[in-house]
């Protein structure tokens, strides 16, 4: 059977900053992100089941990405974990924030959503991309060919 590629679409909006960057980057700033996530499998061919003809429900995919994705990202600052601010500080006991070891360009958490995910992945279906948009023009893309 041939195999097919479904992808569903994301969006949440965040605050990060990126420490020593030379450009207006390095302050504080929010972004809508849009994240479209690709799978690619064969559709069930079994007939008695609920799912035949699906690659993967849309809505079990939905569910994976809310949890482990979105409900972590949305209306949080994102930071790196060296950043070293006292401001950055404060928030963290007052608001949503999460720190990574590394800097919160797009690129990194387009990587760092791609890992999350293919730990998570059914058996039959396979990541194929993570296209993270930045802004409405700017996105990194994670592909799983360019990464075996
Ligand atoms: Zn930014």
């Amino acid at each position: 059977m041939a195999k097919i590629r479904i992808t569903k679409e994301f969006v949440f909006d965040a605050a990060h900053n990126l420490p020593h960057y030379d450009g207006k980057c390095r302050n504080i700033h929010g972004h809508t992100y849009k994240l479209l996530v690709t799978l690619i499998g064969e559709p069930c061919s079994d007939i008695h089941s609920p799912k035949c003809g699906m690659v993967l429900d849309f809505s079990d995919l939905k569910q994976v990405i809310k949890e482990s994705i979105v409900d972590t990202f949305d209306h949080a600052l994102i930071v790196s974990a060296d950043s070293n601010s006292a401001c950055l500080k404060q928030f963290q006991e007052e608001g949503k924030f999460v720190e990574l070891p590394f800097q919160p360009t797009c690129e990194n958490l387009t990587v760092y959503i791609a890992e999350l995910l293919l730990r998570q992945m059914p058996k039959n279906v396979q990541l194929y991309s993570v296209r993270l948009y930045e802004t409405p023009t700017s996105y990194s893309e994670w592909v799983v060919t360019d990464n075996q």
